[in-house]
């Protein structure tokens, strides 16, 4: 690592600091520029423009320092700008940057999908395509799916979020904004009823069988190529199912000859203290997809299958001009190489500890704080109305507003999630301190107490 670079990381001290209003004048103008050549189509939940970061700190361009509870959704899980990633990726950009794995291939490609192979569930031969983004991650899986079973339907479930390609588009549950007006979308996708306790009260094999009932219902499983399942839903807010749940439907899709997928493109990669979600629920998906803190900030996405599945492609079938970059490659190996030392997994533990304890204080204080759930580092609660905890658990949109909008000005990057935007979740890296958690839960506690509930 060069002197400039070691400067430049330790030039991000690990504290919250606001020293303008948010967002700060440089922001502003550069708002401004942004508004004149970029569509608002792109939009972005706080529009400060960040200069640098490190660890569990973002710096934006007036020096204003914030806490950043989303990781970039879940991406930066080791942190920013690790010392170890920068280091492999600088490295390699030196060396070859691009030649098109399917041109000439390189050792970071097939080095990324043998670590792949050995951390994803299962013991059994595993093929890896790498690709670009979560979406084309998704798409791919179900091409794949398509090819080996030679049927069409797409099974996915309530409240999940896929993507915004066409296809991701059709697979997601909430419309707006992801696909309104956007059509036509790709037909042939079923969306079944999830588990989701804490709405509907089922057991794991309940739920199960009411997903399993609804889809031999509505398609029939002799049509399904592939469920697309994500094993702890992120978008849709952190919905932990219940017990049994996914081992039910794995078990179902194998009778049937459907493709099990295991979406774990915000899940996986340690996020959870397991290198994949499906662990804690004794699930062995037949394909599982990473991306998002796969190659820690670097666009790197994976599709990772038992062999036979993914051996259906025919050669030239799959691929695309920047999948599985060297750079990105390279990135991604220095991420694992990380996570095998186990830390990374503790901290996980760790951050749930904290979070979710601060986060009970603050349940026991506001009604309108109906449940916290997640595992890990991927943690949420979910506010509703208040008086109706008990009852109707009505969404409570508001609140979750006006939190994240208090925490900005304050100097912590929360994000919100759900389909009725009444969720917080807490992603942080998993280089976050103690210190800087409990901080962060106490701009939080401000917030609560500034909504008056
Ligand atoms: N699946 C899941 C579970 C996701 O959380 C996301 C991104 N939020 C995607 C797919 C899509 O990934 P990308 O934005 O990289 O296309």
């Amino acid at each position: 690592m060069t002197d400039t670079l070691d400067a430049q990381l330790l030039s991000v001290p690990q504290e919250r600091k606001i020293v303008t209003a948010i967002p700060g004048p440089k922001s502003e103008e550069l708002q401004r520029r942004r508004l004149a050549v970029v569509p608002p189509g792109v939009s972005s939940a706080l529009p400060v423009y960040i200069q640098k970061a490190h660890g569990a700190i973002i710096v934006d361009v007036d020096g204003n320092q914030f806490i950043d509870l989303g990781a970039g959704i879940g991406v930066t899980t080791i942190g920013h700008t690790d010392a170890a990633v920068v280091a492999a990726a600088a490295e390699q950009l030196g060396d070859v940057t691009h030649t098109l794995f399917t041109i000439t291939p390189y050792e970071e490609y097939v080095r990324v999908a043998e670590l792949l192979a050995e951390h994803t569930p299962g013991d059994f031969a595993k093929r890896t395509v790498l690709v670009n983004s979560g979406a084309e991650a998704v798409e791919n899986a179900v091409k794949i799916a398509r090819k080996h079973t030679r049927r069409a339907g797409v099974a996915v479930l309530e409240h999940a979020y896929h993507g915004r390609t066409n296809l991701t588009m059709a697979m997601n549950f909430k419309a707006a904004p992801y696909a309104t007006g956007f059509g036509p979308f790709a037909g042939d996708v079923y969306r079944a009823p999830n588990s989701y306790p804490y709405h509907d009260g089922l057991s794991g094999a309940e739920a199960a069988a009411r997903t399993i009932a609804y889809l031999e219902k509505t398609v029939g499983a002799s049509d399904l190529a592939c469920l697309v399942v994500e094993p702890i839903q992120g978008e849709g807010g952190f919905v932990v199912p219940a017990e049994g749940y996914l081992p039910a439907l794995h078990e179902w899709c194998t009778a049937e000859g459907i493709v099990f997928i295991a979406d774990e493109i915000q899940s996986g990669m340690a996020r959870t203290g397991a290198w994949f979600a499906s662990e804690h629920f004794g699930l062995v998906p037949d394909v599982v997809l990473s991306a998002k803190g796969i190659a820690g900030g670097l666009p790197l996405a994976g599709v990772t299958g038992r062999a036979e599945i993914m051996d259906s492609a025919q050669p030239g079938g799959l691929g695309g001009t920047f999948g599985g970059n060297p750079v990105a490659a390279a990135a991604a190996i220095a991420v694992f190489e990380q996570l095998e030392t186990g830390e990374g997994f503790e901290s996980a533990q760790r951050i749930e500890r904290v979070l979710v304890e601060g986060l009970q204080k603050l349940a026991d204080r506001y009604d309108i704080v109906g449940e916290i759930r997640g595992i890990g580092a991927m943690v949420a609660i979910e506010l509703v109305q208040p008086g109706t905890a008990a009852t109707t658990k009505a969404p409570n949109a508001e609140a979750v507003s006006a939190v994240v909008a208090y925490a900005a000005q304050h100097g912590v990057l929360l994000l919100n999630a759900g389909t009725y935007g009444n969720v917080l979740r807490f992603l942080p890296s998993l280089a976050i301190s103690d210190e800087l958690l409990h901080d962060a839960l106490a701009v939080i506690e401000e917030a609560f107490a500034q909504l008056g509930a």
